[in-house]
């Protein structure tokens, strides 16, 4: 592999051990840093955020492709959230048997019951890819998902590059090290939110990020949250409990907690069913949803990146839809679709039964479930579908190609790990953001992007989950 790491440091460990060395100091000078799980509770104990040791080589087309198309995912996604028809048809069949989603869907509707009040919207979402290789060595890029709710890592990826760049000029690459590409999410990100926040127009009001108080992730907020400190916006963290506690509306449905007015809600939990411990914290968020303050993302918004809208928008036409007219547009945003595959009742939910019972190894069944470590590989399909095969609740899942990318070779930096080389996959992701207000896109942007690699003995699970590291695309 003559873009991999080159065969004289996968011989030598000594000069291996050396590099990672540098590499970690690299990451603790420059703040590139995670908390210790196991000191949550008190102390301010840190260590280096999980990463490769080398960057990974990646196809500058696809690099490109994937950057190119994120603005018309960000328009794909806020328009998807202002379409209740599509939403509601999309979603029927998951939310008659999925508990978590009929439990949004209903917070969806209310909010449409009662009329939208905000016309600012404001998007912050990461749309995530692998890439496969055909026979003829043609590349093509497949989209896993997108994220629309909290997606993370964005400080975390600004630092990425600058310790791998450090890492390849140590190794005597310095030509090399000019192929990672400028990174900085976080000041996108931040830059999208503080504009929310100005056009809600209230100089007194403030960001709160809607958090989990025990966060291993906390300082990937910090940065995005120092940036608006920066701009003398003041930000708040407050859990659901807190909201639950202290949030209320006034006669104009302006958000307040603690006695704060509140212009925008940014949402770093709240994607998983175990992140609303009780009943309170749906009455939170559904108070949130009806406020008039800017929320990132809005229920509609939160909706349209299910797993199972990602399905429907695979079926011939759909796209066409949301881009009526604009077939350059479609066929650029589809050209990134794996094939994805219906679970409901009836004719072809049923042979989409068939071909995975038949076939399992070449597919994934996927719940509508974030955060990693949920979707079903292998035999394991056999035994789940096996089960709800007949029944409305395999209506719950989504069948989608498994994406087969070429593995590379790399060193995976973890504590406490020992580091040996690894058969690895990797994702790139880019962050889009948007705002618009009413009918006019106010900001619409590629913001950056993310890459993580994982050992390919693990078919499932982000970094958070701890099974993927950082990394860096090197282009070529
Ligand atoms: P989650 O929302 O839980 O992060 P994803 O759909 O992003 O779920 O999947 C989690 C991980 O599983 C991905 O990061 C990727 O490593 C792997 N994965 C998901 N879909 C596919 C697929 N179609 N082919 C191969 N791997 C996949
Ligand atoms: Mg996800």
């Amino acid at each position: 592999m003559a873009e991999g790491i080159r065969k004289e440091f996968t011989m030598n460990t000594v000069l291996i051990n050396e590099l990672a060395e540098v590499a970690k100091d690299s990451a603790l000078t420059c703040g590139f840093l995670v908390k210790s799980k196991e000191s949550l509770n008190s102390l301010q104990v840190v260590t280096y955020a999980p990463f490769t040791l080398f960057p990974t080589p990646v196809p500058k087309a696809l690099f490109f492709q994937a950057m190119e198309v994120q603005t018309h995912y960000n328009t794909l996604v806020d328009k998807i959230s202002q379409d209740a028809d599509f939403l509601q048809e999309a979603l029927a069949g998951t939310i008659a048997v999925d508990d978590f989603t009929a439990r949004l869907f209903k917070i969806h509707q209310q909010v449409l019951k009662n009329g939208i009040l905000q016309s600012i919207v404001l998007g912050l979402n990461r749309s995530d890819y692998m890439w496969e290789q055909n026979d003829d060595g043609h590349t093509s890029l497949k989209q896993i998902e997108i994220n629309t709710f909290s997606a993370s890592s964005g400080s975390l990826a600004s630092r990425m590059s600058d310790i791998h760049r450090h890492i390849l000029k140590v190794a005597g690459q310095l030509e090399k090290s000019q192929r990672i590409i400028d990174n900085n999410p976080a000041v996108g990100l931040a830059k999208t939110l503080a504009k929310a926040w100005e056009l809600y127009g209230s100089k007194q009001a403030v960001v709160m990020f809607l958090v989990e108080k025990k966060d291993s992730n906390i300082l990937d907020q910090r940065v995005v949250e120092n940036e608006l400190w920066k701009g003398n916006i003041v930000v708040i963290r407050k859990d659901f409990e807190d909201v639950a506690e202290s949030g209320k509306l006034d006669e104009d449905k302006r958000l307040f907690v603690d006695h704060q007015e509140v212009a925008v809600v940014y949402f770093r939990n709240g994607y998983m069913p175990q992140n609303y411990k009780s009943e309170k914290a749906w009455e939170a968020r559904l108070m949130m949803e009806c406020s008039l303050a800017v929320k990132c993302p809005n229920i509609s918004t939160h909706l349209a990146g299910t797993k199972k809208v990602q399905q429907v928008l695979a079926k011939t036409g759909v796209l066409e839809r949301f881009f009526p007219n604009q077939p350059q547009i479609v066929e650029q945003v589809r050209a990134t679709f794996a094939g994805l595959y219906t679970l409901d009742m009836g004719a072809e939910g049923d042979k989409t039964v068939a071909m995975a019972l038949a076939t399992p190894d070449r597919f994934v069944l996927k719940p509508q479930r974030e955060g990693g470590g949920n979707n079903i590989y292998g035999q394991d399909i056999c035994e789940v579908l096996g089960k709800v095969k007949n029944s409305p609740e395999r209506m719950a899942y989504i069948l989608m190609d498994k994406i087969q990318p070429v593995p590379t070779q790399n060193y995976l930096l973890r504590r406490g790990k020992p580091l040996k080389l690894s058969h690895c996959l990797s994702e790139l992701g880019f962050f889009g953001a948007y705002i618009r207000r009413g009918k006019d896109m106010v900001m619409n942007d590629c913001v950056g992007y993310l890459m993580k690699t994982k050992s390919s003995e693990h078919s499932d699970g982000g970094i958070i989950a701890g099974v993927a590291v950082l990394d860096s695309p090197l282009l070529f």
